[in-house]
């Protein structure tokens, strides 16, 4: 494909139109090898978020963006392997926690994680945190980790779907992230090429999820479980809240220290615990694991999904000692007074997130911990949120994320749909 037939691609999207699978496909190694460039890529991208893909796009995209790199292959006969991946969230522990958590109940999790999106936090900067931990490990490396030791979280490598590798950072950079079609493709080929055998997908709804009406939130869901089906793959979605950041904490060393202690203790937020040890027990399920919400709970409580995140991050040259010294700087932070008594009825997380990742980028113990939950009530002065290695901007405007009610609220629910 040149540039004069890219803009042809371009025009027809723009105008409604459909394209084929080829096309998508010649698209798709045109961008790669340079023929088209970003400019061309982010009208496509832009064109697709105002005007829709269908199905069969979103499923072509997905093919084009497997092929255009290596994909990594688990023998079936030492049992099931699998994966899981979230839409994009805020406060967003649940990888973090559901892995080791997965793999202490038996599970064998091999993860392909991405990096913060929009708003949203990506795990993989979150894994950055800990001093040295290496999150580039080859295939073989990879396959083996998890074959010894149950789990293993990477990030795609620029010889695993180098294409949504690309376009991922280019939506991030031109705001073209929420197309059903966009998303359904990056999500999926990720998860195809990571080579599971089956896929747990967090799909997020709300004010802060990048579809935030829930019937696309359901239609997304359903054509990663059908794009998943169509590549041999077993999956299972489940619809979660985003009104809210789902654990306290929004960063990425800040998000691990939160998740390290809901591990090494068993207590922590309830609405991250409640998200984390479904999903997990989800991926043990599909992994053949009898009783798995048991098994799960039993490795929160009794250590063993902590034992198994140590295990990994030693597995993956981090140093552990640091990880398990890791804190917040309480002596630093500043706190947000909430400017008035009253009900939480909102919180803006979009703004929250955006700040903390604005945080976090220059101290990865950086970031936000959140004070109230949506329906708490609250007297005027008391904390909504500390801001840790804050700047004065950011901490002037996030006052104004929060808003109140004079009576009771009632807050949505957390799980929507399993
Ligand atoms: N997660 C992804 O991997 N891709 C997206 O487009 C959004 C969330």
């Amino acid at each position: 494909m040149n540039e004069a037939a890219m803009r042809r691609c371009i025009e027809r999207k723009r105008d409604g139109g459909e394209l084929s699978a080829q096309v998508w496909s010649d698209a798709v190694t045109a961008f790669l090898d340079g023929r088209v460039d970003d400019a061309q890529m982010t009208a496509l991208c832009m064109a697709c978020v105002i005007r829709g893909m269908t199905f069969a796009e979103a499923h072509a995209l997905t093919d084009a963006m497997v092929r255009s790199g290596e994909t990594i292959s688990f023998p079936r006969e030492r049992g099931v392997v699998v994966d899981k991946h979230s839409s994009g969230g805020v406060g967003d522990i649940v990888t973090l926690v559901a892995v080791p958590l997965a793999a202490a109940a038996g599970a064998r999790v091999a993860k392909l994680s991405g990096r913060a999106l929009g708003h949203t936090g990506g795990t993989i900067d979150k894994l950055e945190a800990i001093p040295g931990f290496d999150v580039t490990l080859d295939a073989d490396a990879f396959v083996a980790q998890v074959e010894r030791i149950g789990c293993a979280i990477v990030a795609q490598s620029d010889a695993i779907v180098p294409a949504d590798k690309r376009l991922y950072r280019l939506r991030d950079r031109t705001g073209t992230i929420p197309a059903m079609g966009l998303l359904a493709s990056s999500i999926a080929c990720k998860k195809i090429a990571g080579g599971a055998h089956a896929f747990i997908f967090d799909v997020k709804t709300g004010p802060a999820a990048f579809l935030d009406r829930v019937d696309d939130a359901f239609e997304l869901a359903a054509w990663l479980v059908e794009i998943s089906s169509r590549f041999g793959r077993r999956a299972r979605a489940f619809l979660t809240g985003m009104y809210e950041p789902l654990g306290r904490t929004i960063g990425t060393g800040i998000e691990l220290v939160e998740a390290r202690d809901l591990l090494r203790t068993g207590k922590g937020d309830p609405h991250a615990r409640e998200v984390a040890v479904a999903i997990a027990s989800a991926m043990a399920e599909e992994c053949g694991v009898a009783d798995a919400e048991a098994c799960v709970e039993r490795a929160l409580t009794n250590g063993s999904g902590y034992a198994k995140f140590c295990d990994m991050v030693e597995a993956q040259r981090g140093d552990v000692a640091a990880f398990e010294r890791m804190r917040f700087d309480e002596g630093a932070r500043i706190t947000v007074a909430s400017p008035a008594a009253g009900y939480v009825r909102a919180i803006d997380v979009v703004r929250l997130g955006n700040a903390a990742r604005r945080l976090s980028s220059r101290d990865p113990l950086g970031g936000l911990r959140i004070e109230v939950r949506i329906g708490d009530y609250i007297e005027r002065g008391a904390p909504l949120a500390h801001v840790y290695a804050p700047d004065r901007d950011t901490v002037a405007t996030l006052a104004t994320a929060f808003k109140f009610s004079e009576t009771p609220v009632k807050p949505a629910p957390l799980i929507l749909s399993r």
